[in-house]
């Protein structure tokens, strides 16, 4: 049986990089994604047996296709797809800039279309294939100064559950992770009184891990979930997601 391939954006930190390494440890071959830091991603490729890194901004709909054609060239196959790179401005609506508004939908929403469309593609050729994509408590309850985060990440989940549609008959499944609130450079940046509002919210009552939500997205690539598609599975230690 050929090795499966499974490719990670923003995998050389954070939630991207723990779901690489957790992929890896399943016996996957990972494709590392990432944009800026080098280093960083050949430090994660360095834990990772038969693992390759690839640079792309995704804002970019030509660096999407090409980032999609070098891991298909590079493995021989894409079997999952796990969309994380991901990024935020906050701002209270009133002061929003278009430019920032613009600027998120391009890295966190059309960068999973533009993904999606490429990988698909080979997907549909091997007749399987797994799509994760990461999207947000805060897409589901809003929350003040996040509205355009919020925006993308509800987009996505919308996006998933008609993708499921469209590629079950292609044996391609396709599911959103919903993380809370989890210690990375992203919640690292907030100020101290965000995060004990923050804390205030979460019943139990501490930051998640990105191991915490790597493993749900191993559950989602694995043959258990084999029967699972347009659904989110919420990572977020009981906060209420209606
Ligand atoms: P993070 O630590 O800030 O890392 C963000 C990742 O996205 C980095 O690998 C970065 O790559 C990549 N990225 C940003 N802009 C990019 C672009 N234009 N093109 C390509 N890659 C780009 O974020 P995180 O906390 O691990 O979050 C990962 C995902 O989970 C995101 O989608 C985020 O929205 C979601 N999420 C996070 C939390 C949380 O509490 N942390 C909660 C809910 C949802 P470089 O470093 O190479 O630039």
């Amino acid at each position: 049986m050929e090795q499966k391939v499974a490719l990670v954006t923003g995998a050389s930190r954070g939630i991207g990089r723990a779901c690489a390494e957790a992929l890896s440890k399943q016996g996957f071959l990972v494709a590392i994604h990432y944009r800026s830091q080098e280093h960083l991603a050949k430090e994660a490729a360095d834990q990772m047996p038969g693992s390759k890194i690839f640079q792309a901004d995704l804002s970019s709909e030509e660096q999407c296709k090409e980032l999609a054609k070098k891991v298909k060239e590079a493995f021989g196959r894409i079997d999952v797809l796990v969309n994380n790179a991901g990024m935020s401005i906050d701002q209270l609506i009133t002061f929003a800039k278009p430019s920032d508004f613009d600027q998120i939908l391009d890295v966190n929403l059309k960068s999973v279309f533009n993904l999606v469309k490429s990988v698909s593609k080979h997907m549909m050729k091997q007749k399987s294939g797994r799509i994760i994509n990461l999207t947000s408590v805060v897409g589901h309850t809003g929350n003040a100064g996040q509205s355009m985060y919020a925006a993308s990440k509800g987009a996505i989940t919308a996006f998933t559950k008609s993708i499921a549609a469209d590629l079950a008959s292609f044996g391609i499944l396709a599911n959103c992770v919903a993380p809370g609130f989890i210690k990375t450079d992203m919640t690292d940046a907030l100020p101290e009184q965000a995060k004990e509002s923050i804390l205030g919210k979460v019943p139990l009552k501490r930051l998640g891990n990105p191991d915490e939500v790597a493993a749900c997205v191993c559950f989602l690539a694995s043959d258990g979930a084999s029967y699972i598609t347009g659904s989110t599975l919420h990572v977020n230690g009981g906060m209420y997601t209606n």
